[in-house]
């Protein structure tokens, strides 16, 4: 049998996603729907703008939309909800005995809420234990742009560790959810600006790479600068990423890290995790988000334009898909490593 799964958010664009990559999941199976009291109430394709490619599955277009009270019927809660509204209504779903997977940004710094990339930092799972909510918990994952981020520099910092980086961001459009940023706004032009993402960018790697110590994160010393853009893409988000590493490596080195980085997910043979989480191009014009963002489930994180950096140590560009990698498909993963490591049993 399934694990019964409930989204909340459900109408939104990474509700909308998590709706379409749990489609015929080995593992789980969406039995509950909850949104704002706006949609609260209708049939779901009455209440919901799809704009998924492909048609909302069948199981899922005769199901009732609820109001977000922790009366759902599913042992599973993934949040796509507004962060306006996240922080309170997550908790209330973990209070009431619920296994809470946010995107949310609410409890991302909750000192016992892990901040989670499974790739990453997988041991930091155990802060649950330390968790008032009875049965139910609260996990998070970071925002899009850093877990893009995050899982390239991880081979880094494993191998030669990092001290300083330096990232430029040009983000989707998705990643301002539905409606987002105005057509006129949006149409032939950059918008060098989105709201709290650069904060995010900065504090965030700090967290997941940080260390389990005596049951606390004690943060890695590293130090970050972030710029980032809205640019007119449907899906994926790049990064033009500078580093300085903290012992010398070569190119060939680099690129060694970041090709044979394989981590718990993939020796768990996670139902969602990519087969390879990180990809490298040699072409000069590559990643770019239409044409690597879908490859390997839209899981894996594509780096090409390694280069000396005549500032910092070295420079490269990244593509991850931000609503897959970066959101509904991350908090996926990270249920399925919490199945497996049985802080979720069926
Ligand atoms: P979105 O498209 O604006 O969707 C927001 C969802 O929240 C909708 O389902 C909306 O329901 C619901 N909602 C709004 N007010 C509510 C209320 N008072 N009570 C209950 N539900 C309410 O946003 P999104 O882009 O999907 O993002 C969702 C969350 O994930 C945000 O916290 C965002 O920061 C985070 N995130 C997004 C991305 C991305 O790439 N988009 C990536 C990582 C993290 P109605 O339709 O009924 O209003």
């Amino acid at each position: 049998m399934k694990i019964p799964v409930g989204i909340l958010g459900a109408t939104g664009s990474v509700g909308q996603k998590f709706i379409q990559l749990l489609e015929n999941h080995p593992w789980f199976e969406i039995t509950a729907l909850g949104a704002s009291e706006r949609s609260a109430g209708k049939k779901y394709p009455e209440a919901v703008n799809w704009f998924m490619t492909g048609p909302i599955p069948e199981n899922i277009s005769s199901m009732i939309v609820n109001e977000c009270k922790p009366n759902l019927n599913c042992k599973i809660i993934f949040s796509g909800l507004d962060s306006s509204v996240a922080g309170e209504i997550e908790s209330e779903f973990a209070r009431a005995g619920y296994i809470v997977v946010s995107n949310s940004r609410n409890h991302r710094f909750d000192p016992d809420v892990p901040l989670l990339i499974p790739e990453v930092n997988p041991d930091h799972l155990e802060l649950i234990k330390q968790q008032n909510f009875g049965k139910g918990c609260i996990v998070t994952n970071p925002n899009c742009s850093t877990i893009g981020l995050v899982l390239v520099l991880k081979p880094l910092a494993d191998r030669f560790g990092i001290e300083a980086v330096n990232v430029t961001t040009m983000q989707a459009l998705s990643g301002a959810g539905y409606p987002g940023v105005a057509s006129l706004d949006i149409i032939d032009n950059v918008i060098p600006y989105i709201g709290s993402e650069e904060e995010k960018m900065e504090s965030e790697p700090l967290k997941i790479l940080g260390s389990l110590v005596n049951g606390e994160i004690v943060n890695c010393d590293m130090i970050i600068s972030a710029q980032c853009n809205r640019v007119a893409v449907l899906d994926g988000h790049t990064e033009c990423v500078s580093v300085k590493l903290k012992s010398p490596a070569t190119e060939a080195e680099i690129i060694d890290a970041w090709k044979s980085f394989t981590a718990e997910p993939q020796k768990l043979d996670l139902p969602t995790a990519p087969l390879r989480p990180v990809y490298y191009y040699e072409q000069n014009n590559y990643p770019q988000p239409k044409l690597h963002r879908n490859i390997d489930k839209g899981m894996a994180v594509h780096i090409g334009r390694l280069r000396k950096d005549p500032i910092l140590d070295y420079k490269f560009v990244v593509t991850s898909h931000n609503t897959i990698r970066g959101a509904a498909g991350g908090a996926i993963l990270n249920a399925e490593l919490m199945v497996k490591k049985e802080y979720i049993k069926p």
